[in-house]
């Protein structure tokens, strides 16, 4: 059989630290084609291509700086150029730009390839509830779509700084494929068959993270931030208990629970950006522009998204830290009613 060819959908923050792992894994491995193609969202950079800088310094200077691509990660401006011969298609964009890109892609990629999503976040459905991203995936393009998920702060994976992800895979032939391609001697990968609970787990944990930011920009400690986490990580599971029935428990315990969780409320963007929404008072869109340099945030749109799906089934009130964070991001609270929010949390009844 040919060697298996990958294309990368995105080249942010963590699109770019995935791809210079992947191109390390396709390279070294002989059943992965050595050419890995990236598609990169065009734009100019002093005059200049990112595509071209990319291609010519295996560096993205904007989004992951200081750190090179290996040489045969080849950035491509055309999303279907980049995606048309893949047998693997590894989605890697905020998830706000999903929807347009399976959009252009329909048709043109090969019918029997598969994705992996790295993609945290929800998109809002029709009928009042929430969609994951992988269920996008192949729904637009029919092709079965797992999830990769974990405690990865994209700059400390480029540091090469040992840690763990989960990837969650029901076909026992695309499992250890998926591995092969991701895991390296720094970046170890567990392998579960629950995707609903890993992909949920991904998404929910940043508007945790931004509670977590709340706590900070309002000086209160330690304990305070991780009752926010305890409390984060309920809402968390009972959401996967109420609305991805069959979900299990362990897999909290795996890197995209508990510890992305975690990593998130200390090192993460949405814990930064909350932290100077509360100290500042500017929106949320402003700092998100003004501190992260075309990065983008998930939390509060995540937030905005799970609360759109909460209020139509009335059901705010089961998720008090979910919604509060909600209504402060979007200024029908302010920061200071945070804690008033969960101080009866259900969890204490
Ligand atoms: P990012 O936050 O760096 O986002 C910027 C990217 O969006 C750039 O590549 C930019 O070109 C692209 N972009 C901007 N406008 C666009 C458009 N109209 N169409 C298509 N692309 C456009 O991206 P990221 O950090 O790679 O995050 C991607 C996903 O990975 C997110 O869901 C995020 O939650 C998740 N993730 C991020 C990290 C991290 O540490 N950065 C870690 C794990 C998971
Ligand atoms: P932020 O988007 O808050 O930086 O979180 C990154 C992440 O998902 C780490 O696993
Ligand atoms: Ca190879």
């Amino acid at each position: 059989t040919n060697p298996k060819q990958i294309c990368i959908i995105g080249s942010g923050n963590w699109g770019s630290a995935i791809a210079k792992i992947v191109g390390g894994n396709a390279a070294r491995l002989k059943h992965l084609d050595d050419r890995v193609t990236m598609y990169v969202y065009e734009e100019m950079i002093e005059g200049k291509k990112l595509t071209e800088i990319i291609n010519e310094t295996h560096e993205n200077v904007k989004y992951l700086p200081n750190h090179k691509l290996p040489t045969n990660v080849v950035a491509i401006p055309e999303v279907v150029d980049a995606a048309k011969d893949a047998d693997v298609l590894i989605f890697v964009v905020p998830h706000q730009f999903i929807r347009t890109l399976c959009s252009t892609l329909l048709g043109k990629i090969k019918p029997n390839a598969i994705a992996l999503s790295l993609i945290k976040g929800f998109d809002r459905a029709e009928g009042g509830g929430i969609d994951l991203i992988s269920h996008i995936i192949t729904r637009h393009l029919k092709i079965p779509c797992s999830v990769l998920m974990g405690a990865n702060l994209a700059n400390e994976v480029a540091d090469e700084m040992f840690c763990e992800t989960t990837i969650g895979c029901k076909d026992a032939t695309a499992g250890p494929l998926l591995r092969d391609i991701i895991q390296t001697n720094y970046f170890r990968v567990v392998v579960v068959d629950d995707e609903d609970t890993v992909e949920v787990c991904g998404a929910l944990k940043n508007i945790v993270a931004c509670g977590a930011g709340f706590v900070d920009g309002l000086g209160l400690g330690d304990n305070t931030k991780a009752a926010v986490i305890r409390l984060g990580l309920m809402e968390m599971v009972k959401f996967v208990d109420v609305f991805y029935p069959g979900g299990k428990l362990s897999t909290f315990f795996e890197s995209c629970g508990v510890a992305d969780l975690i990593t998130t409320c200390y090192g993460g963007r949405n814990r930064k950006v909350s932290e100077a929404f509360v100290k500042t008072g500017k929106s949320i869109k402003q700092l998100e522009d003004e501190m992260l340099n075309g990065q983008k945030l998930q939390g509060p749109y995540t937030a905005d998204e799970v609360n759109y799906m909460l209020k139509n089934k009335n059901m705010e009130e089961k998720f008090p830290l979910f919604t509060a964070i909600h209504k402060i991001c979007t200024g029908q609270l302010t920061p200071k009613d945070f804690i008033d929010c969960i101080r009866n949390h259900p969890e204490h009844m």
